[in-house]
């Protein structure tokens, strides 16, 4: 009858509502506003054409998305990993890198899925206190750890960390696996990308969820020296061999040749700009703005509760992400819309908050 004293018990991430129904304003998960890029039709389409392959196991090197990613980013292939989202890359990094006595370290207010496969894996580690401006002390990275990981820019505060103090952090850390999760980067940030040449043990993860508008096709990957990216293989192939499914390799490639360029940086571009006029809106009415270089701003209004004013918008149908955490829990993270998705929130907002 004590079975349940077996049990790995774990308290689970919560992922932001996905309400469905007409009429939603959905400005809660990140999610891109503007569909993928055209490519992404045709491969949808040849793949129908194509469904006989379905028969087959898809690539487990998912060679023809590597190769794509390789060419696009100016890398060798053996330094490129994929997997299902960044989630996936990310969990398996953990598994992988962070076997030490010593804590991994992250920032108090990070993506809080890190602290959920630290514990999940039995993962030793330490929540390093942001400034009290919300942005990272690089300095405090430096103390003997088991690994470091580190979004930047850093989630749900939208603050951008400059490249000099991550290379201080990765070249200060020789002796651990340093992580930089660079889901937002394409929305203003510098990659530390080509550190990776310089750094064994720099892992450089991206996703094609946000800037890339592909959320449901789950494609992330990791950019790292070959003896890193050779160690997170021999873990994925110890786990389960076929994580991708032959669609989503499909479609990654389609997406990462080189032809989407243009409207790759048309989207970011547009997005960019609706969220600069979005910080003048929210300082007009009232908000305080963190500095945002991502599709999302992380804001906190001076005479209003942030539960109350996510709840009065909820009721209006418009969805924000509110986290009821310490120290942000006077703060909403509200997703970079298209300017009519933004237009309806700064209406309701009017409306809220007089
Ligand atoms: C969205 C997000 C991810 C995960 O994205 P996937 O859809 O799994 O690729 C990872 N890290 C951060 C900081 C994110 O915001």
């Amino acid at each position: 009858m004590n079975w349940e004293e077996k049990v790995r018990k774990v308290v689970p991430y919560v992922p932001g509502e996905q309400p469905t129904g007409s009429g939603i304003v959905k400005l809660n998960t990140n999610e891109n506003p503007y569909p993928p890029a055209p490519g992404v039709a045709d491969a949808l389409r040849s793949m129908a054409n194509d469904y006989d392959e379905m028969r087959r196991y898809p690539d487990p090197d998912a060679a023809s998305l590597t190769q794509a990613l390789a060419d696009h980013y100016g890398v060798k292939e053996d330094q490129v990993f994929v997997g299902v989202g960044s989630d996936d890359v990310l969990a398996m990094s953990f598994l992988t890198f962070f076997d030490s006595d010593k804590p991994l370290l992250f920032p108090d207010i990070t993506y809080s899925f890190y602290e959920v496969w630290a514990k999940l894996f039995r993962i030793p580690h330490k929540k390093m206190p942001l400034r009290c401006d919300f942005t990272i002390d690089p300095e405090a990275y430096l103390e003997p750890n088991g690994g470091v990981i580190i979004a930047n820019p850093n989630a749900p505060t939208s603050i951008y960390l400059d490249l000099d103090s991550i290379e201080k952090i990765v070249a200060g850390n020789p002796d651990s696996v340093v992580i930089i999760d660079e889901a937002y980067i394409d929305f203003g940030g510098k990659s530390a990308l080509p550190l990776i040449n310089k750094y064994e043990n720099l892992l450089v993860v991206q996703t094609f969820s946000k800037s890339r508008s592909l959320a449901g096709a789950r494609i992330g990957m990791a950019f790292g020296s070959a003896k890193i990216i050779s160690y997170l293989k021999d873990v994925k192939f110890s786990f389960n061999s076929y994580t991708m499914s032959q669609d989503a390799i499909r479609i990654g490639a389609a997406v990462a040749s080189l032809s989407d360029e243009s409207y790759f940086s048309d989207v970011t571009n547009r997005i960019v700009k609706t969220r600069e006029e979005a910080v003048e809106r929210f300082k007009a009415l009232g908000f305080s703005v963190l500095p945002s270089a991502t599709n999302f701003l992380f804001v906190s209004h001076s005479d209003r509760n942030a539960s109350d004013i996510y709840n009065a918008l909820k009721e209006k149908n418009i969805y924000v992400r509110y986290f009821n955490s310490p120290r942000i829990d006077n703060h909403l993270r509200i997703t970079i819309g298209t300017p009519e998705e933004m237009e309806k929130l700064y209406n309701a907002l009017q409306e809220v908050l007089k």
